[in-house]
Parts: C-alpha cells; sequence; structure tokens
C-alpha cells in the first residue's frame, strides 16, 4: 500500500489543478490519494477554500474517480482550528459528506484575526515579529499557547488525523527553545496522552523536509518513539502543495517510521480506519 491522505490544490493554497495531482499518483503507483485543502474560515484569506467551491471541489474528485480508476480518491478537508473563529470541523464533515476531516493549527490565538499569530508559511520574520508583538518575546508562553490549542482541538472537535503535530518547532530552528527542555516535551507528551484518548492518527510529516525549512519530520523522531510506546497509529503524509512534492521523503519517512519502531500504517477502506503492515 502506498498512500497520501494531505494534498492540496489550486482550489485553495495548492499550486496546481487536483488533475495533475492524480495522474502524478497513478504514474507513482499510489494506491490512495485524498484532497484536503484547507477548510474555509471567516475573514478574508488567500489560503482556504472558498465554502461555494466545495461543491465543484466534490464533484471534481468524483470525476477523476471515474476517469482515473486505479487510484482510489478521497473528499477531505483540513481544518484549522482558532478558538471563536473557526466553525465546527463537524459542520462540514456531515454537510458535504466527507470521507475524513485533518486537524490542524496553524494560527495561534483566540476570537480576534489581528491579533493571530501565524506560525506556518514561508516567512520565519512573521513567527519572529508575532512572538514579539502577542507574547513580548516569551517563547515559553508563545509556545505553550500553540499547544494549548492543541489540546483544545483535541478534546472538542472531531477529526481523524492530527496534521504536523509539532509544526511550532518549524520557524523556531534551534533559536528560541530547545525540543529536549521538559517543559516542551511536558506539552508534547500531554498533546500524545489526549491524542490516544480521542483515538486520533498521527501523520508523519515531509513538508518541512523538502522545502528546507526544518530539519526533522512532523513530529520529530523522539515524539514518534513515545507515540509507539502509547499505540497511537501513524500514516505518512507529503502535505503536496504541487504534484512533484507527492513522493518527496516517502522512503526516508518509512526509514524512520520502522527506526521508531513502527509496524504498520493506517490506511482508508470502505470508510473506515485499519492498518496494514508497513512493509
Ligand atoms: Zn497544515
Ligand atoms: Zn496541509
Amino acid at each position: 500500500m502506498k498512500c497520501n491522505y494531505h494534498t492540496h490544490s489550486t482550489y485553495c493554497d495548492g499550486k496546481e489543478p487536483m488533475a495533475l495531482f492524480v495522474r502524478k499518483a497513478t504514474e507513482l503507483q499510489f494506491d490512495h490519494l485524498g484532497f484536503s485543502s484547507h477548510a474555509p474560515i471567516d475573514f478574508r484569506n488567500d489560503f482556504a477554500i472558498r465554502e461555494n467551491h466545495i461543491p465543484t471541489y466534490i464533484q471534481e474528485i468524483e470525476d477523476l474517480k471515474l476517469q482515473f480508476p486505479s487510484v482510489q480518491l478521497f473528499k477531505a478537508l483540513e481544518c484549522d482550528f482558532i478558538p471563536g473563529i473557526s466553525k465546527p470541523f463537524s459542520y462540514f464533515k456531515d454537510k458535504y459528506y466527507l470521507d475524513y476531516i485533518i486537524g490542524g493549527v496553524h494560527l495561534v490565538g483566540n476570537n480576534l484575526m489581528e491579533e493571530l499569530w501565524f506560525i506556518d508559511g514561508s516567512k520565519r520574520e512573521i513567527y519572529d515579529s508575532g512572538l514579539e508583538k502577542f507574547f513580548k518575546g516569551d517563547i515559553k508562553k508563545a509556545v505553550t499557547a500553540f499547544w494549548e490549542q492543541t489540546f483544545e482541538m483535541i478534546e472538542v472537535e472531531k477529526f481523524d488525523i492530527i496534521a504536523h503535530l509539532d509544526k511550532i518547532k518549524m520557524h523556531n530552528q534551534n533559536r528560541f527553545f530547545s525540543e529536549e527542555e521538559s517543559w516542551y516535551r511536558d506539552l508534547v507528551f500531554h498533546a500524545l496522552s489526549l491524542i490516544k484518548k480521542n483515538n486520533i492518527i498521527v501523520e508523519i510529516n515531509s513538508r518541512g523536509l523538502y522545502k528546507g525549512r526544518c530539519d526533522s519530520f512532523y513530529p520529530s523522531s523522539f515524539v514518534i518513539e513515545k507515540a509507539v510506546q502509547m499505540e497511537i497509529p501513524f500514516l505518512i503524509s507529503s502535505d503536496a502543495h504541487l504534484s512533484s512534492e507527492l513522493p518527496l521523503y516517502y522512503e526516508e519517512a518509512v526509514e524512520e517510521l520502522i527506526k521508531c519502531g513502527v509496524k504498520s500504517l493506517m490506511g482508508f477502506h470502505d470508510g473506515v480506519w485499519s492498518a496494514y503492515d508497513i512493509c
């Protein structure tokens, strides 16, 4: 089995139409390909799908299924969790009969969009200026806010896969905190205990590596090892925004997982997630 359940396209901030991703997936002999546009968010932005485009998005996936029968396609959204701003994830899942939902935190903060700390994207200056502006440079406070928002998402929302679990490390680049620090590890391990309790799948996301923004997968090896001990399920995601990104670091992700003791990955079959052997 070769699967990728986290894929963007021109419906959101992806750079190519869905057909190109499907063509590439068939060339690479992927068995499953799931599309996961960034879900609509109620403020002006250029990264999310517009809600009035969702029916076309769904229809296009249905049409592609007929055109490319050798790869199984899925309809999903990557929902952002912002307390007081984002809609419940179940709103999209139920209204549009989606196969699954990926949940993730990209913007840290509450209620006011003028006060959201954007921890993703290509510009580390935005991370740095938000850290100064919203947290007066207090990295522990800022990182804790990210993890607390993640905890709340896991407890409040219903979703299948948690996106790039430790994305907060991306723009840190070993400048403000170390992942070795016990306060940081306590936050990560608490997230894992909530993930376990709520039966959520952790993705090994390679985007930070192939974009050269990070020197490890999301999440880091110590997190994977801990999750293995806790019997938390995994899958591999490219989080591709270009079709050429689909295969990047796939083999390395398999190697990393095996090294950390992972024996199986999760696949979506007949509407449910089940494990298959990693190799
Ligand atoms: Zn994301
Ligand atoms: Zn994504």
